[in-house]
């Protein structure tokens, strides 16, 4: 059987591990297609090709940060070119804000009286501040972990649940993408694109994307939706297959996997072999890393 995953993180955004070690994960995970889509940036892409074994496919990926009324929208993107320039511009200005809002949120927590460092924040996300606007993406998993360390949560969740999560007193608003925007420039960019955890846009009212983007990035270009999602209850993953039927697209089905942040799980949910034919025919962006 083909074992399919396509939505992975490294340390290069907010996973734990580094390319090389993801790579090594999905080995021992039994994966036969793997996707690393760090948050916002490719820079994982070049280590993790070097570490592709014989019988392994290395999909070159992102996940995107959109945003629609307030409410958080992620992309997860393939095989597109990142040197596009409409693309690689708003990567950068992407990535740039994530530092400044990340440095703000710190400032919102010291006033709050929590002891977090921007530098110590920094370290966690394994790289200084000038580097961001090039590669390493920082996150609120980052914060959350400084905020852990500082004693002011039990854990990740917590520090989310409690300071830093959407609407929390430490929470502070990005810059991001238009959803149907993203779809458009990734499809200009020679790629093809997931919506991903539809019904986990944190910040929407119900909690879900809403149908009517969800049509209009379709309109856009949009070819899958990862209806498959370990956040995702029976009853989602039921309604997003559904809405995936209904127009049109594929659906993919991914772990998501973090690392040690939300627990190993590579392969936890899978894609099916036809879908992601279906997904990635249109992608002429750049080519699929064969070990
Ligand atoms: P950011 O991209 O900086 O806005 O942070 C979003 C990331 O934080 C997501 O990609 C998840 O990895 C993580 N995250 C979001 N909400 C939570 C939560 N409630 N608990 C733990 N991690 C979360
Ligand atoms: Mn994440
Ligand atoms: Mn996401
Ligand atoms: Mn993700």
């Amino acid at each position: 059987m083909t074992r399919i995953d396509l939505h992975s993180h490294s340390s290069v955004s907010d996973g734990t591990d580094t390319p090389a070690e993801v790579l090594r994960e999905a080995v021992a995970a039994g994966l036969d297609v793997l996707a690393l889509t760090d948050h916002d940036t490719v820079g994982g892409i070049a280590e993790a090709a070097e570490h592709v074994p014989p019988g392994l496919t290395l999909v070159p990926g992102m996940e995107l940060s959109c945003a629609h009324a307030g409410s958080s929208v992620h992309l997860v993107s393939y095989l597109f070119d990142p040197d596009a320039p409409g693309l690689a511009a708003e990567l950068r200005r992407v990535r740039s804000d994530r530092a400044s809002r990340a440095e703000e949120m710190v400032a919102k927590l010291r006033g709050l009286g929590v002891d977090v460092s921007w530098e110590r924040v920094l370290t966690i996300a394994g790289a200084g501040r000038d580097e961001y606007a090039d590669a390493n993406t920082i996150g609120r998993p980052h914060l959350a972990r400084a905020i852990v360390e500082a004693g002011a949560a039990r854990d990740v969740q917590d520090a989310f649940d409690q300071w830093i999560g959407s609407g929390g007193p430490a929470y502070a608003a990005r810059y991001a993408l238009d959803p149907v925007r993203a779809v458009e420039l990734v499809r200009e960019a020679g790629g093809v694109c997931s919506l991903a955890h539809p019904a986990r846009a944190e910040g929407a009212l119900n909690g879900a994307v809403p149908i009517d983007l969800v049509e209009r990035m379709v309109a856009a270009g949009l070819g899958g939706i990862e209806a498959d999602h370990p956040s995702h209850n029976r009853a989602q993953t039921k309604e997003w297959r559904g809405v995936a039927a209904d127009l049109g697209v594929v659906v993919t089905g991914s772990s998501d996997d973090h690392g040690s942040l939300t627990g190993h799980r590579l392969g936890c949910r899978t894609t099916a072999p036809e879908a992601f034919e279906e997904l990635v025919a249109p992608a002429t962006g750049v080519s699929l890393i064969r070990g």
